[in-house]
């Protein structure tokens, strides 16, 4: 589904991201791993063509669409992208939350698009707060809502972006349940986390960057309890 190849992303002169080669197949949950400033958010966002790469090449089924010629909105409506701060406009309600892009960009019919984000928010297990405005729900509630949104266009590829990293301790599980039920549908899953627990139960594949590197990857078992690099061993034994 996803082909990053030599992604290279400067800020100035700091590079960020230096030469990053991925790849998410079908049906595969991959997990970013990595100290902060290590590069996992901004790998995202140019996948999901939010930052301008300076080299190196993001494919979307074989379709480099880091190609300037290529138009990122019709790339980006291919992805769905939760980030850590839930970003659901205050002012609307939950429903035209999760029905806002099918309606004003993919031009689905109000009726159609009402009735699937019922269905998204029956099974994020929200359909009773549809009407209710986002203030009104707790950040785990808040968070379940922004993941109904980014599955309202049924996308090839799911970016989560430490997703639970701003909730509660006791908020936490209810969303992590949740990406454990899309990946259990095959949903095609690319994430950053620090929930090393939760990558090692869910994630096909973990992926170890540093410094803007993509240091190691492999099977959860491998990188998170048998790394071969000495950085990857570091950073786990600091975490723990
Ligand atoms: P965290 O775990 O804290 O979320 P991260 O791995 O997601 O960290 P990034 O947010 O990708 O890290 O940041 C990587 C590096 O890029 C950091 O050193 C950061 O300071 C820098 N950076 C990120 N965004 C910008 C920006 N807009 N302008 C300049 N530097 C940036
Ligand atoms: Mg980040």
């Amino acid at each position: 589904v996803l082909s990053v190849r030599g992604l290279v992303k400067r800020y100035g002169v700091r590079t960020v991201l230096d030469g990053i080669d991925l790849d998410v197949r079908e049906h595969e949950v991959v997990a970013l791993i990595g100290s902060s400033g290590s590069g996992k958010s901004t790998l995202l966002r140019c996948v999901n063509l939010l930052e301008e790469v300076d080299d190196g090449q993001v494919l979307l089924d074989g379709v480099d669409v880091s190609d300037p010629r290529v138009d990122a909105d019709v790339a980006r409506r291919r992805m769905g992208v939760v980030f850590q701060a839930f970003n659901l406009f205050p002012h609307m309600t939950v429903l035209d939350n999760v029905t806002l892009a099918s309606r004003v960009v993919h031009g689905v019919p109000r009726a159609d698009a009402e009735r699937s984000a019922l269905e998204l928010l029956a099974r994020v297990g929200l359909a009773d707060r549809a009407r209710g405005y986002p203030e009104q729900l707790s950040g785990g509630q808040q968070q379940r809502v922004a993941i109904a949104r980014a599955l309202a266009h049924v996308p090839r590829l799911l970016l989560l972006d430490e997703i639970t990293s701003a909730l509660d301790p006791e908020l936490v599980g209810e969303v992590l349940e949740l990406v454990r039920e899309l990946a259990g549908q095959g949903r095609t899953i690319l994430m950053a986390t620090h929930e090393m627990g939760f990558a090692r139960q869910v994630a096909d594949r973990v992926v170890f960057l540093d410094g803007g590197k993509l240091v190691e990857s492999g099977p959860p078992a491998q990188v998170l309890g048998d790394p071969e690099h000495p950085r990857t061993r570091q950073f786990l034994k600091r975490i723990i």
